[in-house]
């Protein structure tokens, strides 16, 4: 079986559905009966437009999204749209929430167009825990939050309550539950965790919002051309964006994301609860914030000298990508929509058979 060879806990690029990559592979090699590859067909050709159709409004059906919302695709990863986002809406002054390396890429761009105002940070403690109490101006054009911290395994999963334009990076947890999504301007995500092969980004954006700043923004940075052009101003990431159909469909298939989150959210759990039970393992994050997306742990201190045994034993065991970031060490197991319950159960077994013989 594709993809089923290792037990995939990469944390992005990541495991996909065996549904998207059989048929990505299939329409690598012929697309949509062209009898051309999808690698070599126009973008403005009637079968590519269909699905490019297709995948903007499985999304806007998936995740519910209201009337005066358009959803994009862009190239430039999650990465870009930490300019975007304040090219487009940062007029005066911007709030962030700084919870981890991606946050504060984000505020780092912010900075280049107006005043930011970080109401809180989890630095202190090596981004271990969600902010709780911190305020934000009514004057601020927007807050913008992480809602999953991919690299500390710390997640906000809700919709906060804000008075000012609301912003997620959401690269890392969309379509592991349903959004509110009435109250944000924009949402965005790289697809390469819970969507597609890297290459496209997706964003939700409120149509209305849109036109609020004065500066002229390039084109190609500015969300209102995309949305005019129906993510067609140039040449989309043709594969990528093939790829995220597959996925959307599967996930429609298996019941929409309400159903990924009731298995993730299992899958986590059962992880969590060995971290919690082995005597050589504990968990790095404040137990209230721990991510359903990426669990990172790593070994009690009485134990650190056997993380690079344990490492060798799990990858022998056909675990793939569970080191840790260097910023956190120890392991991060990511167990996004694609994971099955068998692998979370494979590494639970060999912490299991590890703690035994040591
Ligand atoms: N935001 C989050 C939460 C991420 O996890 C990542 C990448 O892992 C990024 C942003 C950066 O995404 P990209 O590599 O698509 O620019």
């Amino acid at each position: 079986d594709i993809g089923m060879k290792k037990h995939n806990f990469s944390a992005g690029p990541s495991i996909l559905s065996e549904y998207t990559i059989k048929n990505t592979a299939a329409a690598v090699e012929n697309f949509a009966g062209t009898g051309l590859s999808i690698l070599e067909v126009s973008h403005r050709g009637k079968e590519f437009v269909a699905v490019n159709d297709e995948a903007r409004a499985l999304i806007k059906e998936l995740l519910d999204v209201p009337a005066g919302y358009e959803v994009v695709f862009m190239g430039g990863g999650a990465s870009m749209q930490f300019c975007m986002v304040p090219y487009n809406l940062l007029n005066k002054k911007a709030s962030y929430l700084d919870t981890g390396t991606w946050a504060s890429k984000a505020i780092k761009e912010a900075k280049l167009f107006g005043e930011v105002d970080v109401v809180a940070s989890s630095k202190d403690a090596n981004y271990t825990y969600i902010p709780k109490n911190y305020k934000v101006a009514e004057d601020s054009d927007y807050f913008h939050f992480t809602s999953n911290n991919t690299i500390y395994g710390t997640e906000m999963r809700y919709d906060p309550d804000m008075k000012v334009r609301l912003v997620a990076d959401m690269s890392s947890d969309i379509f592991s539950r349903p959004i509110d999504i009435s109250k944000y301007d924009v949402i965005y995500a790289g697809a390469q965790k819970n969507l597609a092969p890297a290459g496209v980004t997706l964003a939700i954006v409120r149509v209305d919002a849109l036109e609020h700043v004065d500066r002229p923004i390039p084109t190609m940075l500015k969300y209102k051309t995309h949305v005019d052009k129906d993510s067609m101003f140039n040449t989309p990431p043709v594969l990528p964006i093939y790829s995220a159909l597959q996925t959307l469909k599967w996930y429609k298939e298996q019941g929409g994301v309400a159903v990924m989150e009731k298995k993730d959210k299992e899958n986590a759990a059962i992880l969590y609860d060995e971290i919690d039970r082995n005597k050589l393992f504990k968990g790095t994050v404040a137990v209230e914030d721990r991510s359903i997306m990426n669990v990172c742990f790593i070994m009690n201190d009485e134990y650190k000298d056997l993380e690079d045994e344990f490492s060798k034993f799990a990858s022998a065991a056909g675990m793939v990508g569970i080191k840790g970031h260097r910023s956190v060490g120890g392991f991060r197991a990511s167990l996004y929509n694609a994971m099955p319950k068998s692998s979370v159960e494979a590494l639970i077994a060999c912490m299991k058979e590890f703690e035994r013989t040591h």
